[in-house]
């Protein structure tokens, strides 16, 4: 009988695959969910330095639970998609509250959970439980499209389900969790993105879009659309060698995060005098651009040195002096981390 799809994977997974990524020592349920979640948009590679400060000061389920949504933001800044962050802290305070701190190995059970999909609930319950449950993330999405030219962009409902339909025919039910590392590490490490490796690929010979040549139209493009652009003013409010920060709302853009305040209806002059502050001198810093999924944002940073100190500022929970000489530990948005390292680099600031 002709090995099956499954067969060959884990042959090619047995020579091949990745076997010490830090999450596959000291394997626990909640390590595994960590790096699922830190691996939802984000590259093995760029997830492993972050991982290992994660886990080292949050080792447990109860000690990220307990932690201030600032320490978890503080450990996931530059990471970026910080409502994952945000999703994985109130999960296990959940699982605390709802499971005694037992991470419940079980799909439907996981995916009630905040920021946990199908596709990750499955990636959870098969590699910690070796129970069959089908994943389907970007790499397996882009292998299965390939192999068996499924038309269309991902994104598509139609496509997805057909590829989700392929994926459950697939899935074999021995060596659930080596199936599942297996899949993923095909679509990471050699049907990668661009240039995929096909001399090396265990289906290369029965790969429907190597066969044709048509390996660049899967999986299918998502429809083009202009990126709308926003413009902002973010003012690098300065006091001694302070900087003002502004807490933003919990939920949305930079949810939670502490980043520069902003204005769009007032002057720079009339925002520092709301906050009871003494304007001394302003600049204008470099203006650029952060690009979020659905929109271009562009940035103007204003430097703005004051007079004054937290007394006139009556909202303590928003705003914050924030020293980058011995920081607190707190979630940054990538306009801070951007402008302070450039005004520290510079001499401007310290
Ligand atoms: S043969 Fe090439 S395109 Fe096809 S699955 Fe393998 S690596 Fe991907």
């Amino acid at each position: 009988m002709a090995p099956s799809f499954a067969d060959k994977l884990l042959a090619w997974f047995d020579n091949h695959g990745r076997k010490d990524l830090p999450w596959q020592k000291d394997k626990t349920p909640y390590r595994v969910w960590v790096s699922e979640i830190m691996l939802q948009q984000t590259q093995v590679t760029t997830v492993i330095p972050y991982f290992e400060r994660f886990v080292e000061r949050f080792p447990t389920i109860d000690t990220l639970a307990n932690a201030s949504q600032d320490e978890v933001l503080h450990h996931w800044t530059g990471l970026g998609y910080y409502a994952r962050a945000r999703n994985l802290h109130a999960a296990t305070q959940q699982v605390m509250a709802d499971y005694n701190g037992e991470i419940p190995l079980e799909p439907e059970t996981l995916e009630s959970l905040p920021g946990i999909g199908r596709s990750t609930a499955a990636a959870i319950v098969s590699i910690c439980s070796g129970k069959r449950a089908t994943i389907l993330d970007g790499n397996v999405k882009r292998v299965l499209a390939r192999i068996f030219t499924i038309d269309g962009w991902p994104g598509n409902t139609r496509t997805l389900k057909a590829l989700w339909e392929k994926a459950e025919i697939l899935t074999p039910t021995k060596r659930a969790a080596d199936y599942t590392q297996a899949i993923m590490d095909l679509g990471a490490m050699v049907c990668r993105r661009s240039s995929p490796v096909c001399d090396k690929c265990p289906f290369c010979t029965e790969c429907q879009a190597k066969l044709s040549d048509a390996i660049h139209l899967y999986p299918g493009k998502k429809p083009k659309k202009a990126l709308p652009v926003r413009a902002t003013t973010m003012l690098v409010i300065e006091a001694d060698g302070n900087i003002l920060l502004e807490k933003r709302p919990p939920q949305g853009l930079w949810g939670g995060l502490w980043s520069f305040p902003e204005t769009t209806d007032k002057t720079p002059e009339e925002f520092i005098q709301d906050l009871s502050l003494e304007l001394t001198t302003q600049e204008p810093l470099e203006s650029f651009r952060h690009t979020f999924t659905h929109f271009h944002l562009d940035i103007s940073p204003v430097r703005a040195t004051v007079k004054g100190t937290m007394d006139g500022i009556s909202d303590r929970e928003r705003f914050y002096w924030f020293n980058p000489t011995n920081p607190r530990e707190l979630g940054l948005t990538n306009p801070v981390t951007r402008v302070l390292n450039t005004l520290q680099s510079s001499g401007t600031i310290k």
